[in-house]
């Protein structure tokens, strides 16, 4: 079935915007379909910039060359493990003993652990939690599998990279503590919470789906439309899974209940299916009939928390949430860029003339982030994250608005178009 697709997929990327995806690669545009179409020229090319590309697989080849190593057709070579420079040992150690804290600042973490992360971020809270003991994992096999998740994410993209699955991680771990869930959570709950958190936007291209639908992208057909993105990034974390033989140990049925339910909490984040999961989050609430002793109850609320973590940018402190917004702003210009540069039609938010980004993070704030996160705070009640998440929510969103009044459309550079009062109402607390 996936080596068809790869055939397909190459023969119809071999016509119309093929070229132009091909051409982009370099200029971090979308980047998936490279490694597809590469010539063998290109091929050298690639290897000689990074190894680090040539391991990028499509998620059916990932399947693939899962499933030949599963079968011992493929020489397994351990990945270097990634430890810290000792320059930043200390100070990214101090910072992870308050990784538990709201205003924790994952752009210096990065820095600090020179660009790792999400690895490190991770191999923390598995420690934190005992997953490592308590599921009998080989180290070697995680830090391969994680090696893998940090490096598929696409570090061109301004905003959908592996600093920003960093930050959903780090985010999930501030809920899984909240006092109203975490007496509940087993230690499964815990580990498909982080492992879904990490790996949620996986291989993410830096386009949006409708992008790939009216480019007749591969994947777009290879999953029918729908949630095309989210499945994507799953089975990509499904193939890097099987590959690094990280759950090789656990029973077979255990480990595809893990990715089945792995799958269930990624396809969550897909925004189609927001009011969905909103209304029956609010309906649970009104009917007060959510019982966490019941794992089916556990893993909507984990599905619910995942989905906060994915959007809680503007729910962080100003000088970091504007940081956020600039990014995914400046990803979504960038498709709008390459749809006005081949005639296509230029997706909303897309287009720097016309969408501004306090326009667009008020837009967002109002008919995504608050709706849910207001229902959030009644569910963890009384919680003090959740109250200072909507804090600073309600504070960001009006900094924008009045950035919104006298904003050009173009980014402002980090510190710029920052009146005093906005600088005063970021420096709000932080919460355990
Ligand atoms: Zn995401």
């Amino acid at each position: 079935m996936f080596l068809s697709c790869v055939c397909e997929a190459d023969g119809r990327l071999n016509t119309g915007h093929a070229g132009v995806l091909l051409a982009e690669r370099r200029g971090s545009y979308p980047l998936i379909d490279l490694r597809i179409l590469k010539t063998s020229a290109q091929q050298g090319e690639v290897e000689t910039v990074t190894r680090r590309k040539v391991k990028r697989l499509l998620s059916f080849q990932r399947y693939c060359h899962a499933s030949r190593l599963l079968r011992g057709l493929v020489p397994h070579t351990p990945r270097s493990l990634h430890l810290l420079d000792d320059d930043y040992l200390g100070q990214a150690a101090h910072m992870l003993s308050k990784v538990g804290t709201w205003n924790f600042d994952i752009f210096l973490f990065d820095r600090l652990t020179n660009g790792n992360s999400l690895v490190t971020l991770m191999c923390h809270l598995f420690n934190v939690y005992d997953l490592i003991h308590h599921f009998q994992l080989d180290m070697v096999k995680l830090n391969r599998f994680l090696g893998m998740v940090q490096e598929d994410y696409h570090s061109q993209n301004p905003y959908h990279n592996a600093v920003h699955a960093a930050d959903v991680t780090q985010a999930m771990y501030c809920y899984l503590k909240e006092p109203k869930l975490a007496e509940h959570l087993s230690p499964l709950d815990v580990f498909l919470g982080l492992m879904a958190a990490a790996a949620h936007d996986v291989d993410h291209p830096g386009v949006n789906q409708p992008f790939l639908i009216k480019t007749r992208h591969h994947l777009a057909s290879l999953y029918q439309n729908t949630s095309v993105l989210e499945s994507h990034h799953w089975r990509s974390t499904v193939g890097m899974l099987r590959e690094s033989g990280l759950l090789s140990h656990l029973p077979a049925d255990m480990s595809r209940d893990i990715e089945q339910r792995l799958g269930s909490l990624i396809l969550a984040t897909d925004i189609n299916r927001q009011n969905e999961f909103l209304m029956t989050f609010r309906e649970h609430l009104d009917n007060q009939d959510l019982d966490l002793q019941l794992a089916s109850h556990r893993h909507f609320i984990l599905q619910i928390a995942l989905k906060c973590a994915d959007i809680c940018n503007p729910c962080r402190v100003w000088e970091l949430s504007r940081q956020w917004s600039e990014r995914v702003c400046e990803e979504f210009y960038r498709q709008g860029d390459l749809e006005k540069k081949f005639d296509l039609e230029i997706s909303p938010l897309c287009n720097q003339q016309s969408d501004s980004v306090p326009a667009i993070q008020i837009g967002f704030i109002s008919y995504i982030v608050e709706p849910l996160f207001e229902e959030w705070h009644r569910f963890t009640e009384p919680s003090l994250l959740s109250q200072t998440m909507l804090d600073h929510l309600h504070k960001n969103k009006a900094n924008w608005s009045s950035l919104r009044l006298f904003s050009t459309p173009l980014l402002c550079p980090p510190g710029c178009l920052l009146p005093q009062p906005f600088v005063h109402g970021s420096e709000s607390g932080s919460t355990g």
